[in-house]
């Protein structure tokens, strides 16, 4: 890494000050707004986070509230937004600060760090921008703005890279300024250098200082070692309607979505013959049955490649999980992303 000018603080600092995006938790940055957002904001785009916020705060709005929800109305308030390890461990962590730090998130960042689901940004981000304390917080923004600004083709796919630039960044955190700072950074590497695409180094305050751009390889950078493919999987997904309620069963309490709400979800793609045995291994007396499109939904490790069909019944089988009619699936049960394609079809004729 190349050695990066102080002179870029100001710089960077001038330039939030002047287009910050007014965020609903910037206005109002509490350790446990700061917080919330943050871990919403993890692999989900601003936008898309705002008025699950809104609805988050109206409902949770302390870490009491939150500690005391129950499993099923966090999912439901989750719904749609993945990665929903992300909102029990929130729960989790709510209680440790009920029960050890009189029910506030601690200041200090090592105090962050042994909390449910709060890693090294998470801790950095609460640590700097709610409690204004001169620590990083490197999340791919920052380790992209700093791979260009240093001119550094360390692989940022490795712990020890992080490592180097929090080394790197944490002198540079004006003391009294900590919370603009990092901020700005996470502004800058998300509007101006950007992933997937050119830097757009001609509107960048930071291009005095950029060894990089003045080298000509920001394009080029960071370096990333390739993730391994995903793993496809094929399911069928049985879709078993009486009288205006769909069948839903739980998914298990720990793994992929955990402890959501599913149709019945097969391994392998089933034809009519193995649909039909297993429909008559579970006592289910079929109406009618007709197939619905295929669907694929990605998840960060596996792709799921769907087919599906909807099976009207002529009554109940006897089978483990609860019948939902059109309200409770919208106000009770909480069921993944991956099955929206499924669940549309199914409000068009529940
Ligand atoms: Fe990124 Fe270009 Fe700005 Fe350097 S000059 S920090 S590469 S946008």
């Amino acid at each position: 890494m190349k050695q990066i000018s102080p002179a870029m603080v100001p710089a960077l600092l001038a330039w939030y000050h002047e287009v910050a995006r007014v965020l609903p938790w910037r206005s109002e940055p509490t350790p446990y707004r700061v917080w919330v957002s943050e871990i919403m904001l993890q692999q989900t785009r601003v936008e898309t986070v705002i008025p699950y916020f809104e609805r988050f705060m109206e409902a949770m709005p302390s870490l009491e509230a939150l500690a005391n929800a129950s499993e099923e109305q966090l999912h439901k308030l989750w719904e749609g937004l993945g990665y929903y390890s992300r909102v029990r461990n929130m729960a989790t962590c709510a209680k440790q600060c009920m029960e050890i730090h009189n029910g506030a998130l601690p200041s200090k960042y090592e105090e962050l760090l042994k909390l449910k689901g709060i890693g090294p940004y998470t801790a950095g981000a609460i640590a700097s921008i709610a409690f204004n304390q001169p620590i990083a917080a490197i999340d791919g923004n920052v380790l992209r703005v700093f791979s260009r600004l240093g001119a550094s083709e360390a692989n940022i796919a490795l712990p020890s890279t992080s490592k180097q630039f929090k080394t790197i960044i944490e002198p540079l955190i004006p003391k009294d300024n900590a919370s603009a700072f990092n901020q700005a950074l996470m502004e800058l590497g998300a509007t101006i250098c950007i992933p997937n695409g050119a830097p757009r180094c001609n509107i960048c305050p930071l291009q005095p200082y950029c060894n990089g751009e003045h080298a000509g390889i920001a394009g080029f950078l960071p370096v990333k070692t390739k993730a391994k493919p995903r793993k496809i999987e094929a399911r069928t997904i049985l879709v078993l309607t009486h009288d205006h309620h769909v069948f839903l069963q739980k998914r298990k309490a720990s793994g992929l979505l955990a402890g959501l709400y599913e149709f019945v979800n097969l391994e392998g793609t089933l034809h009519n013959q193995e649909l039909e045995q297993w429909l008559n291994a579970h006592g289910v007396h079929v109406r009618n049955i007709d197939v619905l499109p295929p669907a694929k939904h990605i998840f960060s490790h596996v792709e799921w490649h769907m087919m599906g069909y909807q099976i009207t019944l002529v009554e109940k089988p006897t089978l483990i999980g609860v019948w939902a009619d059109k309200k409770a699936l919208a106000s009770t049960y909480s069921i993944p992303t991956a099955f929206s394609a499924y669940r549309t079809l199914l409000e068009e004729t529940l």
